[in-house]
């Protein structure tokens, strides 16, 4: 099988003839139908995150060893199920959840293994999406998301649960506690979307880009906020006392600082973008105010199943999908980096 693959951090993709794996017990080989391409996946390509003032996080340590095979966001078809796999057909197609735990561990028992410290998360810990086939280790992290289009189905592995399992953190808010959104982009978005469906809740969303702020009142944010119009942000503090939950979707300083400043006591700021830096913030504030800084990481297997059941019922609007040849994978990382891509692109084979 044909995979690109990482063999030298920051450098382009090479392109490999590996072996096709032939399925164990209870795994499943997929044959790849198509596969979106994630910020993250230029972390990894880059073997790097920012931790703020000059210090990164190498790679390497928490992911695979290189060379590996890249690609979180797959779909694909069921082609050779292994002698102990259950509940998939040869032919069926499957989005598949890439946030594998090891399956044993108390984290992974409560049902939360996107948290595990053994991952086994496809495209991270152990080859990928930008192949022409994958191993699942077992058919229970396949989902059937017939009806939406393949490119579109697979970006919810990952921007679509990632969204969801933020959004779903924000649950039990009042009747008049405000919501903020930080960052339109394509995961943004998706949240606004989600939060009007699952929490009811028109967001006010904060970007620091005209047009992202137009495309979030037409994902039916009811208010889009320039962060640097310090009169706009003062009058949604006036009217609202501050928001009871903010959705950080960029994970930058400025962003970071902007969620903590129009909290309202009690409030929550739930971290989820990874551009990266570093929060500095008077400790004294947070127990004064009473305030919850709360990370998200993707989404829980359950969540995968609540959120794919809601996108079948066609009332999540999809975001713009360009889809290219899987060929292009090196360049569509650059692209990706430079913020040459509009929506999400989607590599097929
Ligand atoms: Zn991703
Ligand atoms: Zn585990």
């Amino acid at each position: 099988m044909k995979s690109y693959q990482v063999t030298g951090y920051g450098e382009a993709l090479e392109v490999r003839d590996l072996e096709k794996p032939t399925p164990q017990g209870g795994e499943v080989l997929i044959k790849i139908a198509a596969c979106g391409v994630c910020h993250s996946d230029v972390h990894l390509w880059e073997g790097y995150f920012d931790m703020g003032g000059g210090q990164k996080l190498q790679l390497g340590k928490v992911s695979a060893m290189i060379p590996f095979t890249p690609g979180h966001e797959i779909i694909g078809h069921v082609e050779v199920v292994g002698p102990d796999a259950k509940g998939v057909s040869v032919g069926d197609k499957r989005v598949i959840y890439p946030w594998i735990g090891c399956g044993e561990c108390g984290v992974c028992q409560s049902g939360n293994e996107n948290l595990c410290a053994r991952g086994r998360n496809l495209g991270v810990h152990v080859d990928g999406g930008f192949s022409e086939h994958v191993i699942v280790p077992d058919a229970k992290y396949l989902f059937d998301m017939d009806g939406v289009a393949d490119e579109l189905a697979c970006t919810y592995a990952c921007s679509g649960i990632t969204a969801f399992g933020a959004v779903k953190k924000a649950t039990g808010l009042g009747a008049d506690d405000a919501l903020m959104i930080i960052g339109a982009g394509g995961v943004g978005l998706m949240g606004v979307r989600f939060a009007k469906a699952v929490l009811g809740k028109a967001p006010v969303v904060v970007d620091i880009d005209e047009n992202r702020r137009s495309a979030a009142l037409e994902a039916g944010a009811s208010l889009a906020l320039d962060p640097n119009d310090r009169d706009a942000i003062k009058a949604f503090m006036k009217s609202t006392g501050g928001a009871a939950a903010v959705i950080d979707f960029v994970g930058a300083e400025q962003t970071a600082q902007t969620g903590l400043k129009v909290l309202r006591s009690g409030g929550k700021l739930i971290m989820v973008g990874l551009f990266g830096g570093e929060l500095k913030t008077p400790l004294p504030m947070i127990p004064m105010r009473a305030i919850t800084i709360e990370g998200s990481y993707v989404g829980t297997p359950a969540e995968m199943a609540e959120m794919v059941e809601l996108v079948k019922t066609g009332t999540i609007p999809p975001i713009p999908i360009e889809t290219r040849d899987m060929c292009e994978a090196s360049q569509t990382l650059e692209d990706l980096k430079s913020g040459k891509v509009v929506g999400r692109a989607v590599l097929t084979p």
